[in-house]
């Protein structure tokens, strides 16, 4: 027996990962299985961002970078965030990360211990609660709520501050809900938190590019009354088509920079430098194939939820961010979990149970439209005939 520490079996996963070995242990066999689990864009990453990467391997940049990351990207994401925002935001607090991921471990790392709690949104990305468990501290789940339109209250999230609160961590436009949070609440948010001043507050804004109709995203970082407790995520996965590249960024209140250099030292040294350069042509150079995707994501998102509504006994909230559909299957009798499984076994539709993101997930299913139009249509004619007849 090794003596790995307790800690470790306090530790979780993303059964996203599972899912997906799961449905290519399947088509291996020969199924036909339609993926509709991944959280990952189906575009490759645009070509001119391909492009600096070939470039700064060709012009040697094969070394060590800061632990931080290169100055001209902690430049750029800078110019960015005040490009997009107006929010102004110095290089010397941006920390270029290995993934949108890393932020959140780090975060929960700083603030997670013993005796101490911290607030996560559920249903919610599942890497929030297992960190939190790994350090010790107390989970304690923020509902986002249907009735809401999977948007947080603010009032709710107040509400479970306690005195041992430590962190508290909200994530807008939403996994795996598609909920977007309008700003009269992120308004509320932040005015209670003035009674606060210990709570730190972590804001995943991963998918911030990806809002759809009349949708528009708050940053946090517009907001100067709270600066000094910020920890922002955010990264470049998802807005171009990046999840292999393992590029993320944070912004961090001054006091907490320092810890996150240290970590980042401890670990992994730096991001891999050609990939650092790559992030720069793509904040800086042409936002079309953003635009383009985002597109083609809008014509699935329609499609999605219309098919979804005029399944039997399924009802589905029109998503305003991200690429996921959160149907609810209550009416249909079956536990949720149970379902994704057959309709991954029997139909060959790979989707999520929403117990997968929290205890408040039960009753409905995720859907991630980053697949195709046509695997999409025939993933719900699979849906349909399973439900009618199981
Ligand atoms: N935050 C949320 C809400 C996500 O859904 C994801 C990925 O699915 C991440 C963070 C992590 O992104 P990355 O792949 O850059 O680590």
């Amino acid at each position: 027996m090794l003596d790995i520490v307790p800690a470790f079996a306090r530790i979780g996963e993303e059964n996203a990962f599972a899912v997906l070995a799961r449905a290519t242990e399947l088509a291996r066999q020969g199924k036909d299985i339609i993926n509709l689990g991944i959280g990952q864009p189906d575009f490759p990453t645009p070509p001119h961002i391909v492009e600096a990467a070939i470039k700064a391997l060709r012009d040697g940049h094969h070394g060590y970078t800061p632990a931080t990351g290169i100055l001209p990207l902690r430049e750029a994401v800078a110019a960015d965030l005040h490009k997009r925002y107006g929010a102004s935001v110095s290089p010397e607090r941006v920390m270029i990360v290995p993934g949108g991921k890393v932020t959140m471990f780090m975060a929960i790392l700083m603030f997670g211990q013993p005796g101490v709690e911290i607030l996560y949104p559920d249903p919610g990305f599942p890497i929030y609660r297992s960190m939190i468990e790994f350090t010790g501290a107390t989970p304690v789940p923020v509902p986002i709520r249907e009735e809401n339109g999977f948007a947080f209250s603010a009032d709710e999230t107040l509400a479970l501050i306690t005195p041992k609160t430590r962190l508290l961590i909200i994530n807008s436009p939403a996994n795996p809900t598609g909920g977007v949070t309008p700003k009269s609440e992120i308004d509320k948010l932040v005015a209670g938190l003035q009674r606060f001043p210990r709570v730190a507050l972590m804001s995943d804004e991963i998918y911030d590019q990806m809002t759809y109709d009349n949708a528009v995203h708050v940053s946090l970082l517009n907001y100067p009354e709270i600066r000094d407790r910020l920890i922002l995520l955010n990264g470049w996965s998802k807005t171009y088509a990046m999840t292999g590249w393992r590029m993320g960024y944070s912004v961090w209140p001054e006091a907490a920079y320092e810890a996150a250099r240290k970590l980042a030292v401890n670990s992994y040294s730096c991001v891999n430098a050609p990939a650092q350069w790559a992030g720069i042509a793509a904040l800086e150079g042409p936002q079309d194939a953003v635009h383009a995707m985002m597109r083609e994501f809008d014509r699935r998102r329609k499609a999605v939820v219309a098919g979804l509504n005029a399944l039997p006994n399924v009802t589905c909230l029109t998503p305003t961010g991200a690429f996921y559909a959160y149907p609810n299957i209550k009416a249909t009798g079956w536990k949720a979990k149970k379902l994704a499984a057959q309709l991954l076994e029997e139909a060959g539709v790979a989707t999520i149970g929403g117990p997968d993101f929290g205890v408040y997930g039960e009753g409905y299913i995720r859907l991630s439209y980053a697949n195709s139009l046509e695997n999409i249509e025939r993933a719900l004619a699979r849906m349909g005939a399973f439900l009618a007849k199981a």
